[in-house]
């Protein structure tokens, strides 16, 4: 057994585990017959809801596509400025930029990575003061698992009269002060892709709003801007709905996910408890319940985890970068940033690593991966 290839996710173990479910739920569709907005889309949203406490639940096609429809029910497009943090997955940029606004880049907090709330009330008064771009969004993700500080992000953007959309792409099934994510801003936007805490077998995505009208808008642009028939066109949509075999793979996969959860949080535990001494080990947000999608260390220096690198590959160890290059520094987005510096994006990006986390990890192929980080360091 401890000789079993460890593997950063391992869906072939979780499939072996939810067997004979996830076939039936699967022939079930096949059987039926209804893959566009079938019955288990309905029924996963109804639970998905349930879940996380949020009034309202649309199964869209992807994590990026719920954050655009999200954006594009607001309206926001050219001359506004969306404010979002430059440590995330490149998503969350892009899609401002496909709706034709503007990403403003925020820097993150150095102990937790969320975004930084100091530097966010620096960046909106810039803006303000520039007098070209009108404040209309703030994008808070909440990275890695753990919750971005909500209760200051909504009374900023209470402040400044702003939309808060909440990228938990990374981080279903959270909580902060006690409630899951799903009702923290006026959307959540998450995705199923595969590797995801939550994930399907293939692309998948859900919003979540407690907003009836925001809802309805959601179901219409999901479907092509559709009204109470499907040959009304009521406004420009998108054809960005959740399929109903990922639905249906969703709903297997939604029993076991709070035991999921709990797994991979004992092996954060146990990672904390053999890494402490030697790497910084993750910050927890204050009050909050992590997802754990990632388990990041921070290295002293770039040499550092360049040799950790090594060390864990030769010892067949896989290991991760999120992210290597903070998005103000992407060939595709440096045009559209203002040039203000944002130290600490800069510096994670160059010593952080992500060790494998996922919830068939067993406790002695979690001490494999904390002997190989010790080893390698020395
Ligand atoms: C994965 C991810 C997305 C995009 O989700 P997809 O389902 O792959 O489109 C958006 N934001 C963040 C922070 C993510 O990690």
């Amino acid at each position: 057994m401890t000789d079993a290839p460890i593997r950063f996710i391992d869906l072939g173990a979780q499939r072996a585990r939810l067997e004979p479910g996830l076939s039936a739920r699967i022939s079930a569709v096949l059987a039926h017959g209804a893959f566009v907005l079938g019955p288990e889309v309905a029924a996963l949203e109804s639970a998905l809801a349930e879940f996380c406490g949020a009034a309202h639940c649309v199964g869209v096609s992807s994590g990026t596509d719920a954050l655009q429809i999200a954006m594009m029910a607001e309206n926001i497009g050219p001359g506004d400025a969306v404010f979002l943090p430059a440590f995330t997955y490149t998503a969350t940029a892009e899609v401002p930029l496909v709706l034709r606004a503007t990403p403003v880049f925020v820097d993150v907090d150095p102990a937790t990575f969320q975004i930084d709330l100091g530097h966010l009330r620096r960046r909106i008064e810039g803006v303000r003061a520039r007098g070209d771009l009108r404040p209309r969004a703030v994008i808070g993700v909440d990275l890695f698992g753990q919750p971005a500080d909500w209760p200051g992000l909504t009374a900023i953007a209470a402040e400044h009269d702003l939309f808060t959309l909440d990228d938990c792409a990374q981080s279903f099934g959270a909580s902060l002060h006690g409630r899951r994510l799903g009702r923290a801003a006026d959307a959540t936007a998450t995705s199923f892709f595969p590797s995801k805490p939550l994930g399907a077998y293939g692309d998948g995505g859900a919003l979540f709003t407690q907003s009836a009208e925001r809802a309805a808008l959601y179901r219409s642009l999901r479907s092509h801007g559709e009204g109470e028939t499907r040959y009304d066109v009521l406004r420009t949509g998108m054809n960005g709905r959740l399929d109903t075999l990922q639905a249906a793979v969703l709903l297997a996969k939604l029993e076991a996910f709070p035991a999921e959860l709990e797994r991979r949080a004992a092996i954060a535990a146990r990672y904390d408890a053999r890494l402490a001494g030697a790497v910084r080990v993750p910050a927890r947000v204050p009050d909050s319940i992590s997802a754990w999608a990632i388990y990041a260390i921070l290295l002293p220096d770039r040499a550092t985890r360049d040799a950790v690198q090594a060390g864990l590959r030769d010892r067949a160890v896989p290991c991760a970068i999120y992210y290597p290059r903070p998005l103000h520094r992407q060939p595709a987005y440096v045009d559209h940033h203002d040039g203000t510096s944002l130290p600490v994006a800069e510096d994670l990006a160059g010593r952080i690593l992500a060790l494998p986390i996922h919830p068939d990890l067993t406790d002695a192929q979690v001490d494999r991966v904390a002997d190989a980080v010790l080893a390698a360091l020395g």
